[in-house]
């Protein structure tokens, strides 16, 4: 198909809270082979439609990280029906091209989710695992919310964006998350 136009972190579309799919049409599954080849084409993990201007519930990872075979998952409509656990992950993300920082993730998350053949299924993905931490990014993308709103120190996380020539954070978008700060706390 085509590899598409990624977003970058300033661009309005990657706030806004992405439709639902009603039917895994045409249109869906196209834009779920440009999602693919768009993030294979820049060695990606996972891409969620409103990186690519389209905001609609859909997106993809892929946690083989390039090494045959290669497993593609699709996820339409996604809801995380279970979250658990607290870990800290380094995150990149495509829209914030070599900006990378620590943030705060759920170890383990149970999502419910629609494949690209129209099929439903429930997924875990336990101990923080690649897949388990980029489940939330990439959900995190179809409400309008980036993983920067998740880093565990704003002044650092500031600094890097700067470097690379980003906005700063949005003090008022950081995500409240407490119960994650205090178990992490209590793991150091
Ligand atoms: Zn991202």
């Amino acid at each position: 198909m085509a590899i598409r136009k990624v977003l970058h972190y300033g661009e309005p579309s990657l706030r806004e809270v992405s439709k639902e799919v009603h039917k895994v049409s045409k249109k869906i599954t196209d834009l779920v082979r440009d999602l693919l080849d768009t993030m294979y084409s820049q060695n990606g993990v996972g891409l969620a439609a409103p990186q690519i201007g389209e905001n609609v519930r859909v997106f993809v990872i892929d946690v083989s990280t390039g090494n045959e075979p290669l497993n593609p998952m699709v996820f339409i409509n996604p809801k995380i029906i279970k979250k658990s656990g607290a870990i800290k992950s380094n995150e990149g993300c495509l829209s914030f091209p070599e900006a990378y920082t620590d943030v705060r993730r759920y170890k383990n998350v149970m999502v419910k989710a629609t494949n690209e053949h129209g099929k439903p299924f429930v997924l875990e993905a336990k101990d923080g695992s690649l897949l388990a931490r980029a489940i939330q990014h990439e959900n995190d993308h179809l409400d309008g919310i980036l993983f920067i709103d998740h880093c565990i120190n704003r002044f650092e996380t500031d600094a890097v964006l700067e470097k690379y020539n980003l906005p700063h954070i949005d003090p008022d978008l950081l995500v409240e998350e407490k119960n994650l700060e205090e178990e992490l706390a209590g793991n150091d």
